[in-house]
């Protein structure tokens, strides 16, 4: 087991009730297959909280605290400087989930592109990395970066579980950001993606699982958790044409270094 190679889950939601339930059998799944780290993402002060207190509870796992797209409608007057406050602890490595969601419309555009702003320069205050969720929102999101770029430089910031187009990645990677590929590398019909994996910078690239969301292949529709992370670390070395040994530790040390992990 110790000669596993090493593997970093750079975006679960471990403060999901399904998830929640069994936080050390999932450490211990983690564990047999060679995980080093996982990041817990908040998407609400509630989680962002539960992120927290996840981080400083295991070793393994470091949070990121933020109010996602679907919920800043929902956000109190407190609530942001409650994220604010939490962004200066030590257990937090990254800011978000932010970004934009035309798919569900929960909320507004105008304050998701309000909050999506908050986050960017929460990220610029701290140094801790933003991550981006996009979803029917490209033009939008890419419009908010371009900005961020031309006014502030180089984005230091993550398009998590990334399916945008091409002309999409070339942008965010221009201006200084990485990619992540989660279980959606995996489903057979996503050849283009796979296509476009392979002319990622190999700093550039970051896994992830999004659990319990978006299970890989072979576990597509289950319950996903970050142990799996495994499964679109393999297909992604199939897209580099590399070892799964090499895939992983190239992606890990890529995380290590996105959040300032020693
Ligand atoms: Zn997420």
């Amino acid at each position: 087991m110790a000669n596993l190679p090493p593997l970093f889950d750079t975006h679960a939601h471990l403060d999901e009730p399904s998830l929640a339930a069994e936080t050390e059998q999932l450490l211990t799944a983690c564990q047999e297959n060679g995980l080093v780290g996982v990041l817990t993402i908040g998407t609400t002060v509630e989680s962002s909280r539960g992120s927290i207190v996840l981080a400083e509870n295991h070793e393994r796992i470091c949070a990121a605290v933020g109010i996602h797209p679907n919920y800043v409608s929902q956000a109190g007057p407190s609530d942001w400087d409650a994220i604010v406050e939490f962004a200066q602890y030590d257990s937090v490595k990254a800011i978000g989930e932010t970004g934009l969601d035309r798919y569900w419309d929960h909320s507004p555009i105008d304050l998701q592109v309000d909050y999506f702003k908050r986050h960017l320069q929460l990220t610029r205050e701290t140094g801790k990395p933003f991550i981006v969720h996009c979803r029917d929102a490209e033009p939008d999101v890419l419009e908010v970066l371009a900005a961020e770029y031309q006014k502030h430089g180089p984005l230091n910031g993550v398009m998590h579980s990334f399916c945008g187009s091409a002309e999409t990645a070339q942008k965010c990677l221009d201006w200084g950001m990485m990619l992540s590929f989660s279980g959606m590398l995996t489903f057979k019909r996503n050849v283009e993606l796979r296509e476009l994996a392979a002319t990622v910078p190999q700093d550039r690239v970051l896994v992830e699982t999004d659990a319990p969301y978006l299970a890989p292949m072979p576990y597509r529709g289950k319950r996903n958790q970050p142990a799996y992370v495994k499964h679109t670390a393999e297909v992604l070395a199939d897209c580099y044409g590399m070892s799964y040994k090499e895939l992983c530790q190239i992606t890990t040390a890529n995380a290590m270094r996105f959040l300032k992990i020693n």
